[in-house]
């Protein structure tokens, strides 16, 4: 097969495009998303949420590329032989890159680690919802925070977030996410959040970080459960084989609706956590309440 646009031989084939036309077209598909979302204005200060993967790794480069001023953020949850493995990886990649890294550590933050609280139930729950909040905490300073959320990802929160009713959370899906907008969300204690690869799919991803020779640990989370995210992931991948495309069109087609999904849930705004100050639905934000039940069950086990 021959790329659409010159006689090089084709690496991709929904069209068919050659190495430097693919990834022509996957830097232009970022740029456009960031513009047409208005995500990112010049000048601003980007941390890119990184964990040492694939996305984070991809969306680093292609942001430096396109010349973001990006520094690279990431947590160090405490997972021993996982997130060791791909932070090691992260540092030796940025450090090629010439882009600032910042690691923050659960056990510095917090007094724990992931592993200290296996065996607790939830680890998943808890530990994200730690992360989010360090990670909310320390990308303060920063304009924006940029995660590595590709298309394949949205559609299957998409699609969990009906299938569980949970229609709020479905209302947030999109390149910038949040039902505030910029300034409602810096007013909330938000930093704005964007997502520059909503639009491409993990197969592009993953074309792009081997066309680049950009890191692909291939690493799993031992706590990471089997989530409905992972049994969605089987059924939207043999729809895109019988009718290819058809992820991308969904996706856009939820992006007409969205607007107003998100409007009728705009009312509800956080407060703030009386003990760390963090935006929060109830007086006591959910990364305090876990930090103190871990806090606890750490203290009576010893
Ligand atoms: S899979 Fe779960 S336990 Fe592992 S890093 Fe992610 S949130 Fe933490
Ligand atoms: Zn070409
Ligand atoms: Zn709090």
């Amino acid at each position: 097969m021959r790329c659409i646009h010159c006689s090089e031989k084709a690496v991709f084939e929904t069209p068919p495009l050659c190495k430097s036309h693919f990834s022509e077209y996957f830097e232009r598909t970022v740029l456009r998303t960031i513009n047409d979302f208005k995500l990112i204005r010049k000048g601003e200060n980007l941390a890119v949420a990184s964990s040492g993967g694939k996305d984070s790794n991809v969306l680093l480069f292609v942001l430096k590329k396109l010349g973001f001023k990006v520094t690279a953020l990431a947590i160090n949850e405490g997972i021993g032989g996982y997130r060791s493995l791909l932070l090691d990886s992260l540092r030796k990649f940025c450090l090629q890159q010439e882009i600032p890294l910042k690691i923050y550590d659960f056990r510095e933050e917090y007094g724990f680690g992931t592993d200290d609280i296996a065996g607790h139930g939830g680890v998943c729950r808890r530990c994200g919802t730690l992360r989010r909040r360090l990670i909310n905490i320390k990308a303060a300073s920063f304009d924006v925070i940029a995660t590595g959320h590709n298309l394949d990802d949205e559609l299957q929160s998409l699609m969990m977030n009906i299938v569980k009713n949970n229609h709020e959370v479905a209302a947030r899906i999109g390149p910038s996410s949040g039902v505030f907008n910029s300034q409602e969300a810096a007013r909330y204690g938000f930093t704005r959040r964007v997502k520059p690869l909503f639009f491409l799919s993990e197969k592009e991803v993953v074309i792009y970080a081997l066309l680049n020779r950009i890191p692909m640990i291939n690493a799993s989370c031992p706590y990471s459960s089997s989530s409905m995210r992972r049994h969605l992931k089987i059924p939207i991948s043999r729809m895109e084989d019988e009718s290819p495309g058809i992820k991308r069109r969904i996706i856009r087609g939820f992006m007409k609706i969205s607007g107003p999904l998100k409007k009728s849930y705009g009312s509800s705004r956080p407060n703030r956590c009386v003990i760390c100050g963090q935006p929060s639905k109830s007086r006591i934000c959910s990364a305090c309440r876990i930090a103190s039940e871990i806090e606890e069950k750490l203290a009576n086990s010893h």
